[in-house]
């Protein structure tokens, strides 16, 4: 899979960035989409995407603000935030991204804990962050929600449903993937 530029995974979260933890999500993000990924922290951070009330940040405000960041040369970023996320409808997101766009965020913040609360393992936290940074991009290529609960486009509503889909694409997303993929280089 070719296409134009680089997929930049960009750190935005509040503490340092967890530069093994990053790199090795990385590597994975390179060899799933045979596109050159890279990590960067960023430079600043949206204004206005707490919600006092809630205590949480919104999503929507953060991907907006992640457009702004766009360097030249990147087809996609991808930010990643420890804080935890929310949209109006829902009490919590685990990311958002623009199907067919060029930005996606991811929060470690519901996926550092066990179903029941408690701090979750390093290599699980790094399983489940993997899948859904694939999963977010998977979005700004053009793909949408798969039926099929262990594909990493399956939709998760908790850490439960991360936890039971794989690091990878069904047949079907892949060759989805393949031909908007292809579409794109080939207009
Ligand atoms: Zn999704
Ligand atoms: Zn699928």
């Amino acid at each position: 899979m070719a296409g134009e530029g680089t997929i930049l995974l960009e750190w935005m979260g509040e503490a340092p960035m967890e530069g093994d933890l990053l790199e090795r999500v990385r590597q994975q993000v390179e060899t799933t989409f045979a596109i050159p990924t890279r990590v960067a922290a960023v430079n600043g951070s949206p204004a206005d995407s707490l919600d006092p009330r809630r205590g949480q940040h919104s999503s929507t405000r953060i991907l907006r603000w992640i457009l702004t960041t766009l360097p030249p040369g990147v087809a996609k970023v991808l930010g990643i935030t420890d804080v935890d996320l929310c949209i109006p409808v829902l009490t919590f997101v685990f990311g958002e991204a623009q199907v067919d766009g060029p930005a996606a965020v991811v929060s470690t913040a519901r996926l550092r804990l066990t179903y029941d609360g408690r701090p979750a393992s390093a290599r699980l936290v790094e399983a489940r962050l993997l899948k859904e940074c694939l999963h977010e991009l998977g979005h700004t290529f053009g793909l949408v929600h798969c039926p099929d609960v262990t594909c990493v486009m399956s939709r998760s509503n908790s850490v439960l449903d991360v936890d039971q889909k794989r690091a990878g694409f069904c047949r079907d997303c892949r060759q989805r993937l393949r031909a908007l993929t292809e579409e794109r280089d080939d207009p």
